[in-house]
């Protein structure tokens, strides 16, 4: 048993055959989802919970949960009207979390001033309704600007709240590690933890305590090795959780069970029963 705790199921590029993966997910052991979202922008934000309540109940489908939030890349298109939509998403019983939302310096798709703006502001909308957040951070080339900046916010801004959150698709330093652990985070990793280089993140996902890890995909994107480079899948979360494994040098099966037993503890969820239901 699996989960899945970040994809984009709304992806255009799911568009001809969302069904058919969502099953290849189940068969791969997934049992629950959770949809990023922030569509292609806060005009689409929705669209992670329409795909909730379309396959609702639909046997041999994962359970699909949704969050809603404004990307830091579209931070310059945060106004009224996607404040106001968000809060009321944020009201929805299938959305669990506010995000993914943050800094990313790589890109700077919107201006950093913006980024921070919009990121205080959801932090507001999230905490007023007592939600979780979903970060995403992404420093400057060769720099952890966006990790200071990020992890100085959540402990001003967040850490009083008591909600907690994810740090999705992990690829900061243990020290960055650390100080979102204290402020109540998850940490999860993503297929990037399979890639050669990326022994940094291999070392970080070492010393996380295991009540405190998720797995996800980030799919479409990152898919993980053997499938490096191919459309990403909620099913390939099986490699994510297998590299895990061998880093903490414990069984694939007892990866998979702690991390979906993480994911049900942080959002009081349910597991899914064995039996199909019609
Ligand atoms: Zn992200
Ligand atoms: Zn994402």
């Amino acid at each position: 048993m699996l989960i899945d705790s970040h994809a984009h199921l709304d992806s255009p590029r799911y568009s001809e055959d969302r069904e058919a993966l969502l099953h290849r997910a189940w068969q791969a052991g997934v049992r629950t989802v959770l949809s990023i979202g922030i569509g292609e922008g806060p005009d689409t934000m929705h669209q992670a919970l329409e795909i909730s309540r379309q396959y609702k109940g639909k046997p041999e489908i994962p359970k699909i949960l949704a969050s809603a939030g404004i990307h830091p890349h579209e931070a310059s298109l945060a106004d009224e009207t996607a404040y106001s939509k968000l809060d009321q998403l944020l009201s929805e019983p299938e959305v669990i979390a506010c995000g993914e939302i943050g800094l990313d310096y790589y890109y700077d798709n919107s201006p950093r001033d913006m980024q921070k703006t919009a990121f205080r502001r959801q932090m507001e909308i999230a905490a007023a309704r007592r939600q979780p957040i979903i970060i995403h951070c992404r420093p400057s080339e060769n720099s952890t600007n966006a990790w200071d900046e990020t992890l100085d916010l959540l402990e001003e801004s967040w850490k009083p709240t008591g909600l907690g959150g994810i740090l999705h698709c992990f690829t900061g330093e243990w020290d960055h590690a650390r100080r979102a652990l204290d402020a109540g985070f998850l940490i999860s990793f993503a297929g990037n933890i399979t890639f050669p280089k990326a022994q940094p993140i291999r070392d970080a996902a070492a010393l996380v305590p295991l009540d405190s890890i998720l797995v996800e995909t980030d799919a479409p994107f990152l898919a993980p090795v053997p499938n490096r480079g191919k459309r990403n899948e909620p099913a390939f979360v099986r490699e994510v959780a297998a590299k895990l494994a061998e880093v903490r040098q414990i069984t694939p099966e007892l990866a998979s069970s702690r991390t979906t037993e993480n994911f049900h503890r942080f959002f009081g969820t349910a597991p899914q029963p064995e039996t199909r239901s019609n």
